[in-house]
């Protein structure tokens, strides 16, 4: 592409939790995932915001707990690859774990993922137009990554906010929001709540 289309950003969340829809004009990635169980009304919620299937290039779980990454398989089985980094590997067999059958939940499959390190992240979304990188950001789990973007948006999963960090996650997460800050972040999408604004006094 000879130049990129600027990006936008729309939530098709339900149920406390955003999923964000992060896209370069028609070439779009889907941030989370879905609670199990719930595929038609992340279908409506695609259709109401305008957002065609075939459109998500990749789906990216920030980790994998059961609100995040519940549609993972269902959303590969509807032609959605998920895109996996190499530090979450471990913990996609502990989703079966926390479900219960009446969950409907759709085990992952390990075959078919495309695995990638976050060293990789930067090129292969200059691939579908969105300039930024995928950051591995523990603190809430130690699968956690934050998709940063370029213009300073970033989407944190359920990293803990700065002014709620416990003790016992205190360091990990104090980190990885000091990572992210200094690489740009400034604008914050978190899966549940209010977008708000990162300058380094709220870090
Ligand atoms: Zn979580």
């Amino acid at each position: 592409m000879s130049h990129s289309a600027p990006i936008t950003i729309v939530d098709v969340g339900y149920r406390s939790t955003h999923y964000w829809v992060v896209s370069a004009g028609t070439s779009r990635l889907l941030v989370d995932l879905g609670w199990p169980g719930t595929m038609g009304m992340l279908r409506a919620n695609l259709r109401r915001a305008d957002v065609p299937i075939e459109e998500i290039r990749y789906g990216l779980a920030t980790h994998y707990h059961i609100d995040h990454a519940g549609l993972a398989e269902e959303l590969k089985r509807a032609d959605v690859p998920l895109l996996v980094l190499d530090v979450q590997v471990d913990a996609i067999p502990a989703m079966k774990t926390w479900t219960k059958p009446q969950d409907h939940y759709v085990e992952i499959s390990p075959h078919d993922n495309l695995v990638i390190s976050c060293d990789e992240s930067r090129a292969l979304l200059a691939g579908i137009g969105i300039p930024g990188e995928i950051v591995h950001t523990p603190g809430h789990s130690d699968d956690s990554v934050s998709l940063l973007l370029d213009d300073g948006a970033v989407f944190t999963g359920d990293l803990t906010h700065p002014a709620y960090v416990g003790e016992r996650d205190a360091k990990t997460a104090r980190t990885s929001w000091r990572r992210l800050r200094e690489r740009g972040a400034t604008r914050v999408y978190p899966a549940h709540g209010p977008v708000w604004s990162l300058d380094t006094a709220s870090i």
